[in-house]
């Protein structure tokens, strides 16, 4: 697939799920519901313009990720069929 995006890629979502997370998710791995590929989350071409922080599978194009950050909340959207391999420190 052809570089996607803004140039950016999941590592610069480092701090923000930080404040979720307490594992380094740039450490994380994630399988894509579309095409079932697994990734590097921190080599994952970010869009950090769309409607929150949009991770997309760099192998598909298919949105793998999507984090809403609002003053009281965060919402964290995984589609159907994704999933997160996270290391235990
Ligand atoms: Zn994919």
């Amino acid at each position: 697939m052809d570089e996607p995006g803004t140039g950016l890629d999941g590592n610069a979502l480092a701090g923000p799920l930080g404040l979720i997370f307490t594992p380094d998710m740039t450490t994380a791995a994630g399988r894509c519901g579309s095409c079932g590929r697994d990734g590097m989350l921190a080599r994952a071409p970010l869009y950090a313009d769309a409607p929150g922080a949009v991770l997309r599978c760099p192998f598909c194009g298919e949105v793998t990720l999507r984090l809403v950050t609002a003053p009281d909340r965060y919402w964290l959207d995984l589609p159907a069929g994704t999933s997160l391999m996270i290391p235990r420190g």
